[in-house]
């Protein structure tokens, strides 16, 4: 028999926010290869090594033995699951949250989704939990990721809206990376930094991190900052520029307003004190400022070291203040860019899908955004009340507040810090169901109903990545199994939930369910047709042109295609056109090192992994890079404590311990360590002194987050450690 033809179908890579474009080669129904899209602007053809071996996560005996291919029922606490039909699944789901909803309320049930769902996806969550449950207990793993630099952007520039793009790393003089091992967590961008770099030797590259990381070798300068110390460092830079008279004052006069409360500020923030708090030389921050200020166009790029901290949004507006301060903004080659680390955290925002949004970057807390959405969704109106945003959320279900917790494509059993509540929560929730594609996940271990869904190769939809550039996501094969899309059992839910909770009344989820290319297309529109007058405006991107190719937003009916830097004119997304200077004060970290908690444990990516491994961890080649967990740690303190590189030791926080085997490593200063956060109790498993179960490196940290993102603290816990 001839074999059948092999398709080429252009989809894009499911893991960072690089969002690079591929070309899906299958035969007969089955994944056969994958190759980088020359086409696509985000990566012209290149991928790195997660995203060239996908096609190995796709194979038939990965399949068979990491996917969930069934609806599965669990009987009992602890027991197998067995078989369900997917209609008596999702009636008994829905019977069970109608009841919990009539007895406890709405806000008894809480959503916990993804940066990795796409935007269709998420739009029929959010419907269903805001406007059809009418509860905003909706939040996502993007909390985790990027509501700092949500709040960042907010607090300063007006919107949720990354200013530059990727091809501002070429027009760029200075480069500034901030918390960011981008060569490890957003390789092919950092590729492109390093052409940028070799094709420009003038271009200044500046790295702040607490670790020496591979993205550091690339610096022209290295600031080893403290952990948490971000805000003062930053301060630190604006006091020298305004020292050294390298503000810029027509622009600050024209365009902002607060500097003069930010000048008085920084007063204190003198080199001296910032070089002791920061563990940085003076020297070292007067050629960082004076390389920022003076250079014709600076970008930075930042993620999780300034977003995953108790000031997480100072942090981010801090460094904002700086791109305001010397006009390094709405230039080719300036302004700040966060980088995202989940493919799709940015379309999951633009379609309200967190706990303080609402569709179109609206925001919950204004009742005229509320109407708006209420009349989009045609309901009488959205709740008012604050849903609980990841840490509250869990806690809340660990405290019994929230009966009903439904997971879709995270793991928040290994990926949320302070563990031993999670573990609380998932044990005390009357109902716990879990969508996910893999079924060896920890969280799966504790649904009661596990519900199959499409993953990368299969999935039908778009996502919008680091620089707002929206993609198209192909389906190159059939659903594996009987997994169904996020978004369709999202309708699916929500049409049956509706006969329990509005009987009678015309449907608000009218999405064909196949084919599911209609259905996709359908929810795109609506959520296209709520960004009219936003600062994300797609009323001029139809799915037609989508088809074409990626585009940028803003793309406002008329435009002939999407925007690739904002701000270019001066006017910023604030009621009066002025962006805002942030005079938020440095705080130290919630959680110092003490006498008994000596160490400052980080926790960051390995290039060849991602977030619990359901997928990378399917692939024995992605483990070459680093085979196993490690505890990294300066060998002075190993001296010093009479520990061995390669030694077992326990590593204990206040909140709980994990055993691991301890590695050398001068890239870090004494006093801190670093552990990659991808190893779960799978690796990382026994049973501590107190005889409980040890759950992986999220045992030990801690729940604090930022009070106006709510970002926990994921970069800093006080740990100790002893001999085994
Ligand atoms: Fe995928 Fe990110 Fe690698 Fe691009 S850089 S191939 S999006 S993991």
């Amino acid at each position: 028999m001839r074999a059948a033809p092999v398709t080429q179908t252009r989809s894009t890579c499911p893991y960072c926010g690089v969002g690079c474009g591929v070309i899906i080669e299958a035969q007969d129904g089955r994944i056969t290869g994958v190759q980088g899209d020359p086409l696509h602007p985000a990566n012209f053809g290149k991928l790195c090594t997660k995203g060239s071996t996908l096609h190995l996560t796709a194979t038939a005996e990965v399949t068979r033995q990491a996917r969930l291919l069934q609806p599965l029922q669990r009987l009992a606490r602890g027991a197998q699951p067995v078989p369900i039909g997917w209609d008596a699944a999702l009636d008994q789901a829905s019977k069970q949250l109608a009841r919990i909803i009539t007895d406890h309320g709405s806000d008894a049930v809480g959503f916990y989704l993804s940066g990795q769902l796409l935007t269709e996806d998420y739009y029929a969550f959010n419907k269903l939990v805001k406007g059809l449950i009418g509860t905003n207990n909706l939040d996502t793993n993007s909390r985790l990721c990027m509501s700092s630099a949500v709040a960042g952007y907010k607090a300063t520039l007006g919107a949720d809206a990354p200013p530059a793009c990727y091809e501002d790393i070429e027009r760029a003089h200075c480069v500034f990376l901030v918390g960011s091992n981008a060569a490890w967590a957003h390789p092919i961008l950092f590729r492109r930094l390093e052409a940028a770099k070799a094709a420009n030797p003038a271009m200044k590259i500046i790295v702040a991190d607490p670790r020496r990381t591979d993205t550091a070798s690339l610096a022209d300068l290295f600031l080893p900052v403290a952990p948490g110390t971000d805000v003062l460092m930053f301060q630190g830079l604006l006091h020298l520029m305004l020292w050294e008279g390298w503000i810029d004052h027509h622009y600050i006069a024209d365009h902002t307003t607060g500097f003069d409360a930010l000048k008085r500020l920084v007063r204190d923030a003198t080199p001296e004190r910032v070089a002791q708090e920061c563990g940085l030389r003076e020297a070292d921050l007067l050629q960082a400022a004076r390389w920022f200020a003076q250079s014709p166009a600076t970008l930075s790029l930042y993620c999780q070291g300034l977003n995953q901290s108790s000031s997480g949004t100072a942090k981010n507006a801090a460094l904002i203040n700086l791109h305001l301060a010397t006009g390094q903004i709405g230039r080719p080659g300036a302004g700040p860019l966060s980088l995202t680390g989940q493919p799709n955290a940015m379309g999951g925002r633009e379609v309200g899908g967190m706990a303080n949004l609402l569709s179109g970057h609206r925001d919950l807390a204004n009742a005229a955004h509320r109407a708006e959405v209420a009349a989009l969704w045609g309901i009488p109106a959205v709740p008012s009340a604050p849903g609980k945003t990841a840490v509250e959320m869990f806690e809340a279900a660990a405290d019994g507040e929230i009966k009903a917790l439904w997971i879709a494509c995270t793991n928040p059993a290994q990926s949320m810090p302070d563990q031993r509540t999670v573990q609380r929560a998932l044990e005390r929730a009357e109902l716990v169901v879990v969508q996910e594609a893999f079924a060896t996940t920890e969280t799966a271990r504790h649904a009661h109903l596990l519900l199959p869904a499409t993953t990368w190769g299969e999935k039908i939809g778009t996502v919008t990545n680091s620089e707002r550039r929206i993609s198209r996501v192909r389906a190159a094969v059939p659903a594996a199994g009987a997994a169904r899309h996020d978004w369709q059992i999202a309708v699916q839910l929500a049409q049956r939930l509706e006969t329990r909770l509005r009987p009678g009344r015309p449907t608000l989820f009218p999405y064909a369910i196949e084919p599911a290319s209609a259905g996709a297309q359908a929810l795109w529109e609506e959520h296209r047709a709520s960004t009219a007058g936003r600062d994300l405006d797609i009323t001029g991107l139809s799915w037609e042109r989508l088809e074409q190719g990626p585009q940028q937003w803003p793309m406002p009916h008329g435009a002939a295609q999407g925007q690739s830097r904002l701000y270019t004119d001066g006017v910023f997304s604030t009621p009066d056109g002025r962006a805002r200077f942030d005079a938020s004060p440095y705080r130290p970290l919630s959680e110092p090192v003490d006498a008994r908690y000596p160490f400052s444990l980080t926790t960051g990516r390995l290039r060849d992994q991602w977030h619990g491994m359901s997928r990378t961890g399917t692939l024995g080649r992605l483990f070459a890079h680093a085979p196993e967990p490690r505890m990294h740690m300066h060998p002075q303190d190993m001296q010093r404590r009479g520990f061995a590189d390669g030694e077992l030791v326990q590593v204990s926080s206040r909140r709980g311990a994990l055993r691991v085997v301890l590695q050398a490593d001068d890239q870090l200063a004494p006093t801190r360590l670093f552990m990659a956060m991808h190893w779960g109790s799978e690796f990382l498993g026994g049973r501590g002194e107190d005889g409980q179960p040890l759950l992986g490196i999220n045992a030990l940290t801690q729940p604090a987050f930022c009070p106006v993102s709510k970002q926990p603290e994921l970069k800093h816990t006080a740990v100790k450690i002893a001999k085994v």
